[in-house]
């Protein structure tokens, strides 16, 4: 009999923006291996579609709404009462410059991917912790790891995801439970969210060749990202935890 490479029968998988992109690629793939989909998203009804997808359930959640985790934790305990994998994949690109400052974008990116995912994670700790075991994959981005005129407060987010990665591996990790929690950098992936990054390359005054800097031949297709996240949570990658991992077929090296 052939044994499943990847086995997730028995997990429960909390997406946060499952419904489009890489969250939802994530659901259909975690769902593939067996886990339970919890689809959670601020648009419900594309939650309810990719739900239906990965024969899951859908929640409506905002990532920044510390009231609503808790909410959704009680439900979560309720109706399951195990978080086995969480993938923060919930995330928004908004444009602003150094050179024109934004307090206002940069709140309100860093409530949804910075404070988003730590909320997230902090639901998600409360269930590994009593379990002993579970696993969390970040979504930061290769915009973390370089200046970007146009776009500082998205990468700035990204690089406090992939810090907040290491420091919470790191601490999980000496606490003796087998918790792993890991960052994914992609660097561009056709999504609704490639639309605004390309927006934003045409206000730079050159789509094509800012688009070039990002990629090389072609931007990457969500699924590429779900099979990286797919073996992360997964037993196979049992030793790695607090990695930053890039996907992006070479862009930024
Ligand atoms: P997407 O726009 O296709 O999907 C994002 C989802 O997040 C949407 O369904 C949206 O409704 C949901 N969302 C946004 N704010 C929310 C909130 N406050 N609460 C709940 N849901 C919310 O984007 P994507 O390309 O799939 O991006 C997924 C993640 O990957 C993001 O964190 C993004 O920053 C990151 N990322 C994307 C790319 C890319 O090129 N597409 C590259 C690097 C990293």
């Amino acid at each position: 009999m052939m044994v499943p490479w990847i086995d997730l029968t028995g997990r429960v998988a909390v997406v946060t923006g499952a419904a489009s992109g890489i969250g939802r690629a994530t659901a259909i793939a975690l769902a593939g291996a067996g886990a339970k989909i919890v689809a959670v998203d601020r648009d419900l009804e594309g939650a309810q579609a990719v739900a239906r997808e990965s024969n899951g359930t859908a929640r409506s959640l905002d990532v920044a709404d510390e009231s609503a985790w808790e909410d959704f934790a009680t439900w979560i305990d309720t109706e399951f009462g195990q978080l086995d994998i969480l993938v923060n994949s919930a995330g928004v690109a908004l444009k602003d410059s150094v050179g024109d400052p934004s307090v206002d974008t940069y709140r309100k990116t860093f409530d949804i991917n910075v404070a988003g995912s730590l909320l997230g994670m902090a639901v998600a700790l409360r269930f590994m912790r009593r379990a002993g075991k579970g696993t969390i994959v970040n979504l930061s981005s290769t915009a973390s790891l370089k200046g970007n005129p146009i776009m500082a407060s998205y990468g700035a987010s990204k690089a406090a995801v992939a810090h907040f990665t290491r420091s919470a591996a790191l601490q999980n990790a000496r606490s003796g439970h087998d918790i792993r929690i890991n960052a994914v950098l992609p660097g561009l992936i056709e999504t609704a969210m490639a639309g605004d990054f390309y927006d934003i390359f045409e206000k730079l005054g050159s789509a094509d060749g800012v688009r070039s800097a990002f990629t090389t031949g072609r931007p990457g297709r969500p699924e590429e990202v779900a099979d990286l996240i797919l073996y992360l949570v997964s037993d196979r990658a049992s030793f790695i935890s607090g990695a930053s991992i890039v996907i992006d077929r070479a862009a930024s090296a």
